[in-house]
């Protein structure tokens, strides 16, 4: 029996991401408030967020700063854009700042409000580039088998997970997908990871001489997958990939939407992965999610391939009414602050250990495949038989069983088909974490 609100909720929203006929049967978990890692649902119950909403509330919840500074702005001035040369302090200090903490050389910032426009930005920044350089031909776009970029047209294309194309009748032309680095699933028998990376950097190369280097302008990676079930890439990966884009002159994408601002125990997960990317997709925890914001951050070469466009054509025809939104701005701007001056980095560079002992000694459970992650970001991947791999049917909803047993015990955890994701705040305690693994112990052990 639903409650009144959840009937309501069933008769008027469209749920994102919901098995649209499942939920007209169980309806929503209403969420009402939240305070440091805790939400509490409309029965006053306390859950741990342990996914941080959808990896992106990195102060948690109630954080009277960016509250204030919300405020503030709203009072001073809600609204201007940026179109044709207008301009606002917070979008100019935003970019000041993110320019200086960039891990790689960045020219100009260019803001949108979410992870999707940044990388349908991102895939029309290259077209306009490569048009700008006289090369027409370099279109093609390379996303990898299981990454997550989004849900807009372009960025829909390039997440490589069969629900988002299926009946979509996507994706577009010129969006390409390369093998996915995930040794548990993919590897030959008996191949160590680094002989795997090699693998996948020479179908990678294979890939572009097939289609025609002239043809291929771009690959785009997240440095851990997330939404595909938090895919770590073997150590030496992007080590052995980067050589092959540079032969090729294909410019390399970061989507650092999940693994940005600290997720990986530094600002950026790019260097922690040994990713040396030419431009950056972000979103999410710049604001800690408390307003809606994403953006790219462009290398001078890109820069001036746009400009010399623009000088011929006319306008830059790209952009948003809420790009760099002032008190978007503003609420981002505080959150890098407050990253910085409470060394948020490094107190989760210190809990790490804790967070990776405790997920890696799940995988002694039986129903565990695969227990896998990197810095503040895991999942367990359940299996039917361990020794052989063999996965559930995926009609069984395993994962998403196992997902509801730990809501049940108080811990909001994520399931992606079989793989059951933990991503919590930055602000997370000791005592939390020991906590959220503790809860997802026993929903495991109530799982079959
Ligand atoms: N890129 C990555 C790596 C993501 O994880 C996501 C969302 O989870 C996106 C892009 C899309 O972001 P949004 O949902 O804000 O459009």
């Amino acid at each position: 029996m639903l409650s009144n609100l959840a009937t309501r909720d069933v008769e008027t929203l469209i749920h994102p991401y919901t098995n649209l006929a499942g939920f007209r049967e169980t309806g929503p978990l209403v969420l009402e408030r939240g305070e440091g890692v805790r939400v509490y649902d409309s029965e006053g119950k306390a859950y741990i967020e342990g996914m941080a909403g959808l990896w992106c509330t990195s102060l948690g919840y109630g954080n009277a700063e960016l509250v204030e500074v919300a405020r503030e702005q709203m009072a001073k001035l809600p609204f201007t854009h940026l179109f044709g040369g207008k301009s606002h302090d917070p979008a100019i200090e935003l970019a000041e700042k993110l320019k200086e903490i960039a891990p790689v050389p960045i020219s100009k910032v260019f803001f949108c409000n979410s992870g999707s426009e940044a990388n349908d930005t991102q895939v029309k920044l290259v077209w306009y580039m490569n048009n700008a350089l006289g090369r027409p031909k370099k279109k093609k776009i390379i996303s990898r088998i299981k990454a997550y970029h989004g849900v807009t047209v372009a960025s829909a294309s390039l997440t490589g997970l069969v629900n988002n194309h299926r009946d979509f009748d996507l994706p577009i032309a010129n969006i390409l997908h390369t093998a996915c680095p995930h040794h548990y699933r993919f590897a030959e028998p008996g191949e160590t990871e680094e002989d795997f990376a090699s693998r996948l950097a020479t179908e990678l190369e294979r890939m572009i001489l097939a289609e025609g280097p002239e043809t291929v302008a771009a690959f785009i990676a997240e440095p851990v997958m997330g939404a595909g079930g938090v895919i770590v890439p073997p150590a030496t990966y992007y080590e052995k990939i980067a050589p092959v884009l540079a032969r090729y002159d294909v410019f390399f994408i970061a989507d650092e939407v999940i693994c940005g601002f600290g997720r990986l125990g530094e600002m950026f997960g790019s260097p922690v992965m040994g990713m040396k990317p030419q431009s950056i997709s972000i979103a999410k925890a710049l604001s800690s999610a408390y307003l809606p914001i994403g953006g790219v951050m462009v290398p001078e070469v890109m820069y001036q391939a746009m400009l010399d466009e623009s000088r011929k054509i006319g306008t830059f025809g790209h952009g948003f009414t809420y790009s760099g939104h002032p008190v978007t701005a503003a609420v981002a701007l505080k959150t890098l602050e407050i990253y910085e001056r409470d060394d948020l980095v490094g107190k989760v560079r210190k809990l790490i250990p804790v967070f990776q002992k405790r997920l890696g000694a799940l995988a002694d459970h039986p129903l565990v495949g695969e227990a896998r992650g990197k810095g503040f970001v895991g999942a367990v991947e359940l299996v039917a038989d361990k020794a052989t791999k063999r996965a559930f049917d995926p009609k069984q909803g395993v994962g998403a069983r196992c997902a509801a047993f730990a809501q049940d015990e108080g811990l909001i955890a994520r399931a992606m088909g079989d793989a059951v994701a933990l991503c919590p705040p930055l602000v997370i305690t000791e005592a939390e974490v020991e906590e959220m693994f503790d809860m997802l112990g026993r929903a495991l052990d109530r799982t079959e």
